[in-house]
């Protein structure tokens, strides 16, 4: 028999951002489809009308495009930034699919597999309420279940509101089998009878998910956990048709520290805001592939690719993953470090723009501060000093432990004649002036720490800061002067 092709979809409503969580889910059906050289599609699941987001398709392909998770079918965005859909399986907008979905619903009525309910909002409302006091588990109480079919059709002619509902068993139970969580039996008894048309005609999530799933030909459903618990409902619908059960994968929560679902109230969902502030798409798709899944103790750097080569959707863990903003901060910084340069800067400058110094100043600024940076909108304030034309001296001490000012002074009118004699040109690179600076400390017989402090805080006035070598080569010889003479201006 010949082996199926592997097609994985991303299948997101359009609510108007992409919660981060469903970047990973996104991340790993992509995966599994280019490992096995199979398909990645998306399809926008759109059959909640209510719900609708203008413009929000739009921006989740775009989102999407920015984090290199571009599907091979589906719905996408052409050059001129227009939904289009490719390949031979469409439509791929949910909602173009009414009428597909109308049909399925009609066969599983006819099969006995769903029925029509016409009960009202205040009928269903006043079940609950009664189940609620009497303290029985709130549900459908099956009141149209059995409905004689002539009543049916009268009140179908009569155009009378109505819900088409699955006829679920009410006994024995049922074993879902999904590669991360292994079996997981559920009783029948403790299942509504799920509505899959609504009273507009729209199908639900459960009837238009799976008749496309299986009309996609998707041969893994990759989707969070909150879907497990509506399996029965989904696997009910695949065996009413005779259908092949696609693999069932569902993923674990990603969590807050404190263990909560990771919520907009605690913090950012929306991956379009991290993009937003600056972390790089790599450094997402790294962090993200491993939140809940490690290829190798001993890693957590990984390419897009390596991460496809590597994954094993079976080795996801079962438990929900801890979203350690430190990790991928950390994660942040590393790319930030390994993008060329013209990418650092065109991420960076923007965020000096405030600033009056020339282009040249700027880069030096920004190459002085690219080891130490998580996000590039944190330069402006890391770098305010060396911008500032005035610094002000009275919130650090100059002098080193207890140096007298005379020591410091001492120290610094040295410095400022070496710095006079360097070669403008050659050798104004700070591991040049490192060992230039060191040769003065060395030939004057004083100490790094006595020579190196005052230096350093006359050139930043910051109790922190990066070393007196690399403030000198961003500064310039003239520069680091009048900052000198400013801190000793300040000590009289
Ligand atoms: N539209 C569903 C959601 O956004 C998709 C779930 C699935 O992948 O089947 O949660």
């Amino acid at each position: 028999m010949s082996q199926k092709r592997i097609r994985t979809r991303y299948a997101p409503s359009p609510t108007g951002y992409i919660h981060i969580g469903n970047v990973r889910t996104a991340l790993y059906a992509d995966f599994v489809a280019k490992q096995a050289k199979g398909d990645f599609l998306l399809r926008i699941e759109d059959t909640d009308q209510s719900r609708y987001v203008e413009g929000a398709t739009e921006s989740l392909c775009k989102t999407l495009k920015l984090l290199d998770l571009e599907p091979n079918e589906g719905v996408w965005l052409d050059d001129d930034g227009k939904i289009i859909q490719r390949g031979d399986h469409g439509p791929y907008i949910q909602s173009e699919r009414k009428h597909i979905h109308q049909e399925y619903a009609k066969k599983l009525i006819e099969m006995d597999k769903a029925y029509y309910c016409f009960c009202t909002a205040e009928r269903l409302d006043e079940v609950r309420k009664m189940q609620e006091l009497t303290k029985r588990p709130t549900g459908y109480d099956g009141h149209c279940r059995d409905l004689d079919p002539t009543e049916v059709t009268k009140r179908l002619e009569a155009g009378e509101s109505h819900v088409v509902r699955l006829k679920l068993p009410k006994e024995g139970s049922v074993t879902v089998n999904d590669v991360i969580r292994g079996e997981v039996t559920f009783d029948w008894n403790l299942i509504d009878d799920q509505v899959i048309i609504k009273s507009d005609g729209m199908a639900t999530y459960h009837l238009a998910a799976m008749a496309d799933d299986h009309d996609m030909e998707i041969t893994h459903v990759i989707r969070g956990e909150e879907w497990l618990s509506s399996t029965p409902k989904h696997i009910f619908i695949y065996q009413a048709f005779g259908w092949d059960l696609p693999v069932f994968a569902h993923l674990p929560l990603i969590l807050n520290h404190d263990k909560s679902k990771l919520s907009k109230r605690q913090g950012d969902v929306a991956a379009e805001i991290y993009l937003d502030k600056g972390y790089l798409p790599k450094a997402m798709i790294n962090f993200l592939a491993l939140l809940g899944w490690n290829p190798t103790a001993d890693r957590e750097i990984f390419t897009h690719k390596e991460l496809i080569d590597l994954f094993n959707l079976s080795k996801v863990n079962k438990a929900g993953a801890i979203f350690q903003i430190d990790k991928l901060n950390w994660l942040n910084n590393h790319y930030l470090r390994e993008i060329d340069e013209q990418s650092y800067f065109d991420l960076v400058l923007p965020h000096l723009n405030a600033y009056k110094e020339d282009d040249n100043f700027k880069k030096r600024v920004a190459i002085l501060y690219r080891e130490r940076m998580t996000l590039p909108a944190e330069i402006t304030e890391q770098s305010k000093y060396l911008f500032t034309e005035k610094l002000n001296y009275s919130e650090v001490q100059i002098t080193w432990k207890d140096h007298s000012k005379l020591e410091a002074k001492e120290r610094l009118e040295a410095a400022k004649i070496w710095i006079e004699q360097i070669n403008d040109s050659k050798e104004f690179n700070s591991s040049f002036i490192e060992e230039y600076i060191k040769s003065m400390i060395q030939e004057n017989g004083w100490g790094n720490g006595d020579t190196l402090w005052p230096l350093r805080v006359s050139l930043s006035a910051q109790e922190k800061s990066p070393s007196p070598f690399e403030l000198i080569a961003v500064y310039g010889k003239k520069m680091s002067i009048q900052r000198i003479d400013q801190a000793l201006a300040q000590m009289l």
